[in-house]
């Protein structure tokens, strides 16, 4: 059977364990949180203590099913991954070998047939109805990395086992932090789930539908800053997947991304270490990439009262330009690095070099900022009198 015919397959069958799973625990949660709301109040610490819970999860779920397995994005000390490794499977989101061969295939084969989450296939599938079909076998190769460690190894075998016993431990100690035995199983444990899953969840459909593209036009992957709130930074999306090698979705300083911040602090506490960044000129290339095809996209658009050939060609100019200049800016930095510690005439030389291909770059990015501002926005009578 090829590919194609076993996606085929695939569509027909269910996963009933997860089917019955997923299904039962809404149902339940359904059914008993009107009754709850009825017969008592949820208590502040039931409340603050169920939000401590479902951020710890999600926090697990980014910082480490996610950033640290499925992209190996920077590596962190034992005791740091048998915390990450504790919240990540009271998340109750599978095994680090399921989470991840997913997610690897998603990034591999996005938006095709072999992506699980396929955003194409509708917001419902992508959310959560992908979860209700039966999968193939894990392929080994694509997880080969984490198959040889042991302790992943025992989480995958014994993950049933294990999310149950999680899911314990966080309900018995909230029932013993608040006293209050059923607000622990609906709230505690069922709300929290929902929310933590959900949100998870968004990552795939509404992240793959709602937002800008800046970095890269060419897969359905969004950035949004509104749901990087609910996805804990995950919600930078077009940027995670046109670099989903960096520990950072969120790559400016003030774009929430909770992991980022910890991933960084643990690394200053010599806890996390080989943290990996894109360099920010690559970064500005790719920027300018996309900037150029939504560009183009909108020139081909617009009436034929505009001069599309000369605006093409003014667009196209300004891009090579500015991606020649940022790549020997580039070399000249690396140069720079490999020889600031030598002191002597050739690296004063380089520093001069890099200081005015600095003013250069920026300026030439200002222009092309204010381009795309333009002409993203306006009207066909304004591009009219701006060529002339
Ligand atoms: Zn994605
Ligand atoms: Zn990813």
């Amino acid at each position: 059977m090829n590919n194609t015919e076993d996606a085929t397959a695939r569509k027909w069958s269910i996963d009933w364990t997860n089917s019955l799973f997923l299904l039962g625990y809404h149902l339940l949660l359904l059914a008993l949180l009107p009754y709850y709301i009825i017969v008592a109040d949820a208590s502040a610490s039931l409340i603050w203590g169920t939000v401590a819970l479902g951020a710890l999860c999600l926090l697990a779920i980014t910082m480490g099913y996610h950033r640290l397995y499925a992209h190996k994005t920077y590596k962190v000390h034992p005791a740091i991954e048998a915390v990450l490794g504790f919240w990540g499977t009271l998340a109750t989101e599978g095994s680090i070998f399921s989470w991840a061969h997913d997610h690897r295939m998603h990034h591999r084969h996005v938006d095709s047939e072999l992506d699980p989450y396929s955003a194409p296939d509708g917001f419902w599938h992508s959310h959560m109805l992908w979860m209700l079909k039966k999968r193939p076998e894990l392929n080994k190769r694509v997880i080969h990395d984490l198959i040889e460690r042991p302790a992943l190894q025992f989480q995958s075998k014994y993950y049933q086992y294990l999310m149950v016993a999680a899911n314990a431990i966080a309900f018995l100690g909230l029932w013993a932090f608040t006293g209050d035995l059923l607000g622990s199983f609906v709230v505690g444990t069922l709300v929290r789930m929902f929310f933590v899953h959900h949100c998870t969840w968004f990552i795939n459909s509404l992240a793959h539908m709602w937002g800008s593209k800046p970095y890269s036009t060419e897969h359905t992957s969004v950035n949004n800053f509104v749901l990087s709130f609910f996805t804990f930074g995950e919600g930078y999306h077009n940027y995670h997947h046109t670099f989903a090698g960096d520990y950072r979705n969120g790559v400016r300083w003030y774009q929430f991304d909770p992991p980022k911040y910890v991933i960084w602090f643990l690394s200053k506490l010599g806890l996390a270490y080989d943290l990996k960044k894109v360099n920010h000129l690559t970064i500005k290339r790719k920027l300018v990439a996309a900037d150029r095809h939504l560009m183009m996209a909108r020139i081909q658009e617009l009436s034929h009262k505009i001069d599309h050939e000369a605006w093409m060609q003014r667009i196209e100019d300004a891009a090579t330009s500015l991606t020649q200049n940022l790549n020997i800016l580039k070399t000249a930095s690396d140069k720079y690095q490999r020889m600031k510690d030598l002191r002597d005439e050739e690296v004063e030389l380089l520093q001069a070099k890099i200081a005015d291909l600095k003013k250069r770059v920026s300026q030439e990015m200002d222009a092309w900022t204010t381009m795309v501002r333009f002409v993203m926005k306006s009207s066909d009578a304004s591009f009219a009198l701006a060529l002339s």
